[in-house]
């Protein structure tokens, strides 16, 4: 493992790699790492010469300043973690100044309405935060491929949306959504959960198992009904948001047409701890 803190020499060794044929895999990460993300790094070590990994924490994407000064922080786990992969894996820790310099602003983007749905109703310029930081990290970067997680399914379609209208070189490539043995989506957020609220946050991915289970035989109303009267049920979580969308458009529906491909998409609240998820549901 190599570790950069700079952004000019990362990007330096990554274009004398690339002159000398190497392709880059690269993996933006907020750190606090768990199985999820070591996933997309595995998958991105098979596929590519050299994988870099960032870690940074961005301010820019956060609409509430105590989620961004609550967010877990621990470099001292991260690095033995991404050292265990090999030589293979380059590691990138810039300081905001680095990736901001005087200006912690973020750029506005369209991304054709997918910015409006879900997350962007609720989290006010995060997807400006996310493209302009993505936008930043590929610059410095230069990958081939970069790889991101179904578990922020909206965030993904951004960044494919993002690298179509910037033109950006990069293929991007999603991986499949990790789980603790409950079924609760791996998340660094979940690491300010307590054990009794780890258990009882079972219940997110049990109703979009729910959901998929039921979506042909039930309407959208019903689906979301449903799942409203449940969550009254759960005194320690409060439901922000269930949504059924089109994976391609990410609008969300009433009714169904058998052509398109659906998903299931919620965020809630464990006290000031949000946490999202969603499932395909056809
Ligand atoms: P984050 O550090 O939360 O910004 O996540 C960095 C990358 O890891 C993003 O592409 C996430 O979608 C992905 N990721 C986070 N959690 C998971 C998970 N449980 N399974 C798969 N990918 C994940």
């Amino acid at each position: 493992m190599l570790i950069f803190t700079d952004k000019i020499s990362l990007h330096q060794a990554v274009l004398d790699h690339k002159k000398n044929g190497a392709t880059i895999g690269f993996v933006p990460t907020m750190g606090a790492l768990h199985d999820g993300h070591l996933s997309l790094v595995n998958t991105a070590l098979k596929e590519n010469s050299i994988v870099v990994v960032s870690i940074f924490v961005n301010p820019t994407q956060f609409n509430s300043y105590s989620d961004l000064e609550n967010y877990p922080r621990t470099p001292e786990k991260d690095l033995p973690l991404l050292k265990a992969l090999g030589d293979k894996v380059w590691v990138f820790l810039p300081t905001v100044k680095d990736i901001y310099e005087n200006q912690i602003t973020s750029t506005s983007y369209s991304f054709d309405g997918l910015e409006n749905q879900m997350e962007g109703k609720f989290r006010d310029g995060h997807f400006n935060g996310v493209g302009t930081v993505v936008s930043k990290l590929f610059e410095i970067t230069v990958p081939d491929t970069a790889y991101f997680g179904e578990k922020d399914f909206q965030q993904l379609q951004i960044i494919r949306k993002l690298v179509e209208k910037e033109k950006i070189g990069t293929e991007i490539k999603s991986c499949p959504i990790h789980r603790e043995p409950n079924g609760l989506a791996m998340s660094s957020r979940n690491q300010r959960l307590t054990d009794e609220e780890k258990e009882n946050a079972a219940i997110i991915y049990q109703t979009l198992l729910w959901a998929q289970e039921n979506f042909q035989n039930k309407s959208i109303s019903e689906l979301q009904d449903f799942v409203t009267e449940r969550f009254l049920q759960e005194p320690t979580i409060e439901l922000e948001y269930f949504e059924i969308a089109d994976e391609q458009t990410l609008e969300t529906i009433t009714q169904k047409d058998i052509d398109k491909k659906y998903r299931a998409f919620i965020a809630v609240f464990i006290r000031d701890i949000r946490l999202i998820d969603n499932i395909a549901l056809n």
